[in-house]
């Protein structure tokens, strides 16, 4: 498939990961917007947000659960953290297999954008 995402799970072409788990992958954006920016995704290849089905919903669920845990496995979690998922082109997804943006190291404002 001609996802970027699935060869960088698929090990075609290299990333920095993070963490790994049979569900799971998580590496360094390699364009960071904060000092700590990863990407949480799915090895399942899901286009967008729209294309979660009821049977992923465990899946999605992962994704908040492994960032969490990388927060506090990296010392962050109490000072704060943004996650995102971008959907479709005005959300701002550029990738399209569903990535969790995991960033911390700075203050964020609000709203987004
Ligand atoms: P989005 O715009 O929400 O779809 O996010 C896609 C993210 O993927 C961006 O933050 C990019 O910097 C990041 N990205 C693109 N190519 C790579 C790559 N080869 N390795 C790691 N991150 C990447
Ligand atoms: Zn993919």
């Amino acid at each position: 498939m001609d996802c970027l995402f699935c060869k960088i799970i698929n090990r075609e072409i290299p990333a920095d990961i993070v963490y790994e788990d049979d569900d799971v992958l998580a590496f360094n954006d390699i364009d960071p917007k904060a000092p700590i920016h990863m990407l949480v995704v799915p090895k399942k290849h899901i286009a967008t947000l729209n294309d979660i089905e009821e049977g992923d919903l465990a899946l999605v669920g992962r994704l908040q659960y492994t960032a969490a845990h990388l927060a506090k496995e990296q010392g962050f979690a109490d000072d704060g953290y943004r996650v995102v998922m971008n959907c479709n082109d005005q959300g701002g997804q550029t990738v399209y297999h569903i990535h969790m943006h995991l960033m911390g190291g700075r203050r964020f404002t609000w709203p987004a954008g």
